[in-house]
């Protein structure tokens, strides 16, 4: 067939672009087909990439050759480390984007990916044959083929626009929604739930008295996401501000709840938890006066502003003086008004940990259809999708991250083990192995494994090897000096230290004194810094101070290894493993976990129902 490709995917938005670029990478023949060439990579809700949890997932994608860094990078215009005070595990970045500049880097990336076709169609048929997918069909009839297709079609099945209580079908402001295939999605055999999230109205910045507001600099020095990243791929840096919510803000809120389509009950399905609604807000945290409002920019080339906090679905003659009785907001004019949006999502426990599905083999999902929110999170998925749909064209491994190696296990590993009844977030606090799973190393991490599966290209290759090969000659100096051995420095470790170390101590061991810290020990020992760059000196401190910690969590790893490597296959009868309780045995049928490490983070399953797994699959052995 003339419109026959390896992969095919659908979709370009976040999970979609990570998905097409990694396929088509590792040497894959893929096409991308979306809705609207000029969409692809567009942020449906607020203009920044990262945060918590998330700017880990970002790392991530970028030490495994994927985009979302580098466009992060081309379009950041307000850069930040989050808990930069605290521990190096939950330090994360931000960057307040232009969503312009990051839809165009998008493309950019997109459109100079050799292996990589793109075709401007909304998809409406999947074809089907036995338990395969053969390929699409587009709305105006086109038919591709396709010997692996990766779904990723975010919030635009059966989506739905709520504000106030005038409902109107959309994908998201100014898109369609996806009708059609949604219906032949339902007619397949996935559980399909429904989930809603919202957004705050935009406000004209000329029409706003900033000197009410707090102003919110970008930090210096400025950080940057991509690893082959540098200060120099930002474009014009801005301030955010800080404003509040009034209590006439809530009082106009509780005053219109009858026109709040959760409250109405128009809306029955959840939310993000973690980015409640303003109505959600004033009435779950009732006896707060004040919430606070992130203003942030939209772009270098407009006026527009996004205030973050006060997402809402309240009619747009409410959402007037609601924004105006925002300190600072009083003459505030909206550009374009907030909304609720309800759409399909698949219950990711129907995916296998390649994400592929259960039912058809060679159809994946990545993104938000599998109950996920968040830039972030879809383009985790997308990459792995992507990845994996490849791989299997080419009857190669997939890649399946595990949790102690990567956020993006974790959030794979979460989502078709335990699924999930609300929109789904990274969290730093979701990992067990945190303190190995940080921003920093991320790139130690997961580079090699990228570059095996033909995701990092040379450049990036030769530039992971010289940071690597750095910091490993830092540390083995560090490990073999001993800088007390002569005595020469004994004043200067006194006085850093507050008594004179172990004469065989080396700089090591001093630095996992609670004393000393990087900077201060060269500061004090100036002929021997060697004048490493700040990345090197980082990964230095971190790795010294925190080497107890990590080999601990290093062992835990080691001793769950064998149950994550132990398979249960999809075939397993549960109902003829001895020694199950009826309840545990209903549980495993229902979650049906891929591996006996899976059947042990299912709430409720005991160490003695897994002792019993694991005598049944010995004897089936
Ligand atoms: P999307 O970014 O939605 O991309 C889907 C792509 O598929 C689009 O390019 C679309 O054109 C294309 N497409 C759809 N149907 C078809 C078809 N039939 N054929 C071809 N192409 C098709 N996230 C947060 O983290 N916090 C928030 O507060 C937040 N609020 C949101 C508010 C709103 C109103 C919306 C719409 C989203 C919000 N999000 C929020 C979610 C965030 O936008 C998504 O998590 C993210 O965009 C998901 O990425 P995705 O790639 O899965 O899907």
């Amino acid at each position: 067939m003339a419109n026959s490709f390896d992969v095919i995917v659908i979709g370009g938005g976040h999970a979609g672009t990570e998905a097409a670029l990694a396929a088509a990478r590792s040497g894959a023949r893929t096409l991308l087909l979306t809705h609207n060439i000029e969409t692809i990579g567009q942020m449906s809700c607020n203009p920044a990439i990262g945060g918590i949890g998330k700017g880990h997932l970002v790392k991530e994608i970028d030490a495994l050759g994927g985009v979302m860094g580098r466009a992060a990078d081309a379009a950041g215009i307000h850069f930040r480390i989050l808990n930069r005070r605290k521990g190096p595990a939950v330090r994360a970045t931000r960057a307040q984007s232009d969503r312009q500049l990051y839809r165009q880097a998008i493309r950019q990336f997109v459109e100079a990916e050799p292996n990589l076709q793109i075709f401007q169609q909304p998809v409406a048929d999947i074809t089907v044959a036995g338990d395969r997918v053969t390929g699409v069909v587009t709305e105006a009839g086109i038919a591709f083929g396709a010997r692996a297709v990766v779904l990723t079609v975010g919030t635009f099945l059966n989506g739905q626009m709520h504000t106030g209580l005038t409902q109107q079908p959309g994908g998201r402001a100014g898109d369609p929604p996806s009708v059609r295939l949604a219906a032949r999605l339902r007619e397949m055999a996935f559980a399909v739930g429904r989930l809603k999230t919202g957004t705050p109205p935009r406000i004209d910045g000329r029409s706003v008295d900033f000197s009410r507001l707090e102003p919110q600099p970008g930090d210096d020095p400025r950080p940057v996401f991509s690893f082959i990243g540098t200060i120099d791929d930002h474009p014009a840096q801005r301030p955010c501000h800080i404003a509040r919510t009034s209590e006439k803000t809530h009082d106009l809120i509780r005053a219109n709840l009858d026109q709040a389509p959760m409250y109405s009950g128009q809306i029955d399905s959840t939310g993000p938890r973690y980015c409640p609604s303003i109505e959600d807000k004033v009435v779950r945290f009732a006896d707060k006066t004040s919430h606070q409002v992130f203003v942030e920019p939209e772009g270098l080339g407009t006026h527009e502003l996004y205030p973050n906090g006060i997402s809402t679905s309240l009619p747009y003659a409410i959402q007037v003086p609601l924004v105006r009785s925002i300190a600072g907001f009083e003459n505030a004019r909206i550009t374009r008004p907030g909304y609720a949006i309800e759409y399909d999502y698949f219950d990711p426990r129907g995916l296998r940990p390649t994400l592929a599905t259960r039912e058809l083999g060679n159809l994946f999902f990545a993104g938000q259809i599998n109950g996920t929110t968040g830039y972030e999170e879809a383009a985790a998925q997308g990459l792995v999708a992507g990845l994996n749909a490849a791989r299997l064209v080419q009857d190669a491994a997939p890649l399946i991250p595990q949790r102690s190696e990567a956020y993006i296990g974790v959030l794979i590993d979460d989502l078709v083990t335990r699924g999930t009844q609300e929109p789904y977030r990274m969290f730093t606090s979701r990992a067990e192995y945190r303190l190995l799973l940080r921003e920093d190393n991320a790139d130690l991490r997961l580079t090699p494994v990228g570059r095996e599966y033909g995701l990092v290209d040379d450049a990036r290759w030769a530039r992971f090897e010289t940071r690597a090969a750095a910091i490993e000659t830092e540390m083995s100096r560090l490990g073999q000096t001993r800088p007390d051995r002569d005595q020469r420095n004994r004043p200067a470790l006194i006085e850093l230290l507050g008594k004179a170390p172990d004469p065989d101590a080396t700089l090591l061991d001093l630095l996992r004194r609670p004393e000393a810290d990087y900077d201060g020990l060269m500061h004090a020992l100036p002929e021997l810094d060697a004048g490493c760059t700040p990345d090197v000196r980082e990964q230095a401190e971190i790795q010294a101070k925190y080497a107890g910690y990590i080999e601990r969590q290093q062992a835990e790893i080691d001793r769950q290894a064998k149950a994550e490597q132990t398979a249960l296959p999809d075939s397993l009868d549960y109902a003829r493993v001895h020694g199950l309780s009826n309840e545990i045995r209903q549980k495993l049928a229902e979650f049906r976990p891929h591996t006996l490490a899976q059947a042990q983070r299912i709430p409720g399953v005991t160490p003695a129902a897994l002792s019993a797994l694991a005598v049944h699959l010995k004897q089936r052995a």
